[in-house]
């Protein structure tokens, strides 16, 4: 089932099989999450939702614990990095499980017994479609109409109705709506007509409140900061794990941004319990492919670090 390399060889299982050399298309986030069902049978695929066009919004999970962790990536279109992170980081620790070892300098199956993972790779397929090969047909007028007639799409964050996701959730969206510049659909910070309005963001919402996770991390760039409080309504414990995060990425922990209506502000709120937006990597969105290896690294151990604090902190071994 796996894949011949560019010297027409085969891999051992243990080796990458995510393809983060080339853009990040939702077609090839597909393969690879069959490629990494085939390869390793207890990472589960779910699709928990569909896009405004159809296309699946993918979840994978991945342990046996009672704790569960999720983690999601490209909520904003231009931020499509975060997918293969989000993907490399699956490969990693399903190849760690397989084989016995350690991730991050971790026992893989501490976090295997303790927790069980569900990771959104991407959240906004439809989005990153368009900022890597442009509007689609069904789309293209009103697309081109929003983008102001600009065929260019490297800045684009909403999804295909112009809506910023991330700027949807019952968390002050009422503010939110108020403050922003963009009173229609847009490019990017427009907060949609009410909260939840699109399929993707109330998939989100649906699943944390279905799955109940007692701690979720979402994927951003960039800016190498880790906002871990909302209104007051983070736990203790949210500030002890995102000191442990700092330590081995260098990157700052940030407790209160002037911003509402997101994923993690709504989860904080809703739940109590500890809630990170990762701001991935430093320069202009969409970050080179040539950033990945070192955003991938930090990445990775910010999660690490971040699973093994919350297990320590919270977990009763
Ligand atoms: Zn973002």
């Amino acid at each position: 089932m796996n894949k011949p390399n560019q010297n027409g060889k085969y891999e051992p299982v243990s080796s990458y099989v995510i393809r983060t050399e080339k853009y990040y298309s939702y077609e090839v986030m597909e393969e690879d999450i069959k490629l990494l069902a085939s390869i390793y049978p207890f990472v589960t695929v779910n699709v928990i939702g569909k896009s405004v066009l159809g296309k699946s919004l993918y979840e994978l999970r991945i342990g046996k614990g009672e704790r569960r962790v999720h983690i999601n990536g490209s909520f904003h279109a231009n931020e499509w990095l975060t997918s293969s992170i989000s993907m490399q980081f699956v490969n990693d620790y399903a190849s760690a499980v397989k084989n016995g070892q350690k991730i991050g300098g971790i026992d893989s199956m501490l976090f295997f017994e303790q927790l069980t993972l569900s990771i959104v790779p991407m959240v906004n397929p439809d989005g990153v479609e368009l900022v890597l090969n442009g509007a689609p047909a069904s789309h293209k007028q009103s697309i081109e109409e929003m983008n102001k007639e600009n065929y260019e799409y490297s800045w684009w964050k909403a999804n295909i109705n112009g809506v910023d996701l991330n700027n949807q959730f019952p968390a002050k969206w009422e503010v939110e709506k108020e403050r922003k510049y963009a009173k229609e659909p847009s490019p990017r910070d427009y907060p949609g007509k009410e909260p939840l309005s699109e399929p993707e963001s109330k998939a989100l919402a649906e699943l944390a409140k279905k799955e109940k996770f007692d701690m979720i991390l979402a994927l951003h760039s960039q800016g190498k900061e880790i906002y871990w409080g909302y209104e007051g309504y983070e736990p203790a414990i949210a500030k002890e794990i995102v000191q442990e995060m700092e330590k081995v990425s260098g990157y700052k922990g940030i407790q209160y941004i002037d911003s509402h209506a997101g994923f993690r502000d709504w989860f904080i709120q809703e739940f109590q319990k500890p809630g990170y937006t990762i701001e991935v990597g430093e320069g202009v969105n969409p970050l080179p492919l040539s950033s990945f290896q070192e955003n991938y690294q930090d990445t990775k151990n910010i999660i690490v670090s971040c699973l093994k604090g919350f297990i320590d902190k919270v977990v009763i071994i």
